[in-house]
């Protein structure tokens, strides 16, 4: 039997580490393709480019770098750039954590959510930036980590719809718990300045605040230092609230 076929994205970019990282420990467990991002996604969240055409140039043997958002590269590399169909999806691995809301921003998760629409177990892989230890040394623990679970996914399969979120914390721990989807602030700012001719422009972002503090969290487990693995759905449905079943139009409360 020839080895699984493993598709591996990312928003950094082609020519980023952690891309280079993870591919490389993969390389271990099945026969990697890359499709990636010719520049820097993060953040572009899970667009694609319908109004534009798609370059790709081809780095280097099974590398191709595409003139696209994470998604695209996967659509791409499922449609035409995959000699056949990939087992399992990979995302990363990217240098910043994607806890709570980042998920719906992230360039990173979006390649793996995309894996999970074809119907392809998908993991995305995240690195929290580190303080005092070398990124080097985080990068191959979380390559590790991340490529040991690939193993089970490629062995086992994943729910329908349904994608592994990795998220590991900048102290070299192999400790993981499996978490739920939590929350994340950030300190929002839309700063307003001047360009060279006096016109207004905005610029928004800001840094994180504290994650969030439930225990079983993404962030709460991160906090702990361990690494959070989450089960993310496609499947956003809420539970109801109580009026839903007596609500019908044109008959609103007063
Ligand atoms: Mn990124």
């Amino acid at each position: 039997m020839s080895a699984p076929l493993i598709l591996v994205t990312n928003d950094d970019g082609i020519g980023a580490t952690g891309l280079r990282v993870m591919a490389g420990q993969l390389e271990a467990i099945g026969e990697v393709i890359v499709a990636a991002p010719d520049r820097e996604q993060s953040a572009v969240g899970h667009g694609i480019s319908l109004a534009r055409p798609l370059r790709v140039t081809d780095a280097r043997d099974g590398w191709h770098a595409v003139s696209g958002t994470p998604a695209d590269c996967v659509m791409l590399a499922l449609l035409q750039l995959c000699p056949r169909r990939p087992s399992l999806v990979v995302s990363g691995m990217n240098v910043g954590v994607n806890l709570g809301a980042d998920v719906f921003y992230s360039g990173t998760v979006a390649g793996a959510l995309e894996g999970a629409i074809h119907e392809i177990p998908a993991i995305a892989v995240s690195q929290d930036l580190a303080v005092d230890v070398p990124i080097g040394e985080l990068l191959a623990r979380t390559a590790r980590f991340a490529s040991a679970l690939a193993a089970q996914v490629l062995d086992k399969g994943l729910p329908p719809r349904s994608a592994l979120n990795i998220n590991a914390p900048s102290v070299l721990t192999e400790e993981f718990r499996w978490t739920r989807h939590g929350r994340r602030a950030y300190r929002e700012q839309a700063d307003r300045r001047l360009d060279l001719r006096g016109v207004p422009y905005y610029w928004i972002g800001g840094p994180p605040l504290a994650c969030d503090h439930e225990p079983g969290t993404d962030g709460h487990t991160l906090a702990e230092g361990l690494i959070s693995v989450t089960l993310l759905g496609l499947d956003l449905t809420a539970p109801p609230p109580s009026w839903y079943d007596q609500w019908r139009p044109g008959r609103s409360a007063r």
